[in-house]
């Protein structure tokens, strides 16, 4: 594989001098200085200064609990920033492709589409994999970016290992690998792959299994040189401070949210055994997620059905091999129970 980062780095993002922040120019905040440089309000209340713009000790902690050096590391508001800036500095608009496995998460569309970026889908198969071979022939010089959600939304599933592997020997772009579900399977993080894989990017996030959707917070893990790239073109202060803080005390103790990721666990098997009785629910597909993609009979039906019941699940009826699917997200054990009370009654 032949991968050229400047060659499919967008010129301008190539040529352009990067905003230099206030705390760029001087970095020592540790010490004694009076700090009269950005025009923050002086009187202290705990937030009256800028956040670190590079959030080193937030880092600093993620390097050692993910296992992946600090300069492999990028962190954004939320992954969904991370995606946008991928976006931006390596998709030329009306130039430019991407591909895309579809059934998948919304986000990859919409900011394609935002960006004046070709999207190329090519269905996953009947398994819900990626198939090796009609992505290949869908590839072209313009192909700059592989999306791979695994586990996926809204399938539940993992990605094939061996196919990820041949897709990133042997395409010139980047692959970006959509890990917000991986911390709901035990199997090893993409992250741990950087060094094999120049144009591998894993993301992560902090909103699903860590409990802080309200945060935003997702990590980006890729080599150093596209973090370096996805850093010139971020916005300074991308990641606030109350979002620093509290990210570093979660990871400080993990054990509540280890135990939380087992009881999602147990109550995801628990409801899959209840589920498979109830007469209009047809399939209920693996899962390797914390939620059920489930066939029924009428899908808009018993979306409907639901929201009367005051229950709000996901209609997934209107994608691609999704029809009359509902993608149900585990609660806690009580909200399970009224789920399942409903759909008995249904
Ligand atoms: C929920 C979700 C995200 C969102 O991540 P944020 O960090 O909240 O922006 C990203 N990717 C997938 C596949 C998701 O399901």
């Amino acid at each position: 594989m032949i991968f050229d980062l400047d060659k499919i780095t967008r010129e301008n993002v190539r040529k352009m001098t990067p905003y230099s922040s206030a705390r760029d120019e001087f970095k020592e905040v540790d010490t004694a200085h009076i700090f009269l440089d950005a025009n923050e309000s002086p009187f202290e209340n705990n937030l009256n200064r800028y956040p670190d713009s590079y959030q080193n000790a937030l880092k600093k902690i993620l390097s050692q609990k993910r296992a992946v050096p600090i300069a492999n590391i990028l962190c954004g508001n939320g992954s969904d920033e991370i995606l946008d800036l991928l976006f931006r500095a390596f998709c030329q608009p009306q130039k430019d492709n991407i591909i895309l496995f579809p059934p998948t998460y919304g986000m990859y569309g919409v900011l394609a589409s935002l960006n004046e970026v070709t999207i190329k889908n090519v269905l996953l198969d009947e398994h819900f994999d990626i198939s090796v071979s009609s992505i290949i022939s869908n590839i072209d010089v313009n192909t700059k970016i592989i999306f791979i959600c695994s586990p996926n939304n809204p399938t539940g599933n993992l990605i094939s290992v061996e196919k990820i592997h041949t897709l990133l020997k042997t395409f010139h772009g980047l692959v970006v690998i959509d890990e917000a579900y991986i911390d709901f399977v035990a199997v090893e993080s993409w992250s741990q792959k950087l060094n094999d894989y120049p144009n591998l990017v894993v993301t992560q996030t902090f909103s699903k299994a860590y409990g802080l959707a309200a945060l935003r917070l997702g990590i980006c893990f890729a080599n150093k040189a596209i973090i370096n790239i996805l850093n010139r073109i971020k916005p300074p202060y991308n990641v606030n401070a109350i979002t620093q803080k509290k990210a570093i005390e979660t990871l400080q103790n993990t054990a509540k949210i280890k135990a939380q990721i087992q009881d999602i666990l147990t109550e995801r098997d628990r409801l899959k055994k209840i589920l498979k009785n109830i007469s209009f629910i047809k399939k209920i597909y693996p899962s390797d997620a914390n939620f059920l993609l489930v066939k029924v009979d009428d899908a808009d039906k018993r979306y409907k059905q639901l929201i009367k019941n005051r229950v709000v699940v996901r209609n997934r009826n209107s994608q691609p091999l999704c029809e009359n699917t509902l993608r149900i997200t585990v609660g806690t054990r009580v909200e399970n129970e009224k789920l399942i009370e409903v759909l008995q009654e249904m």
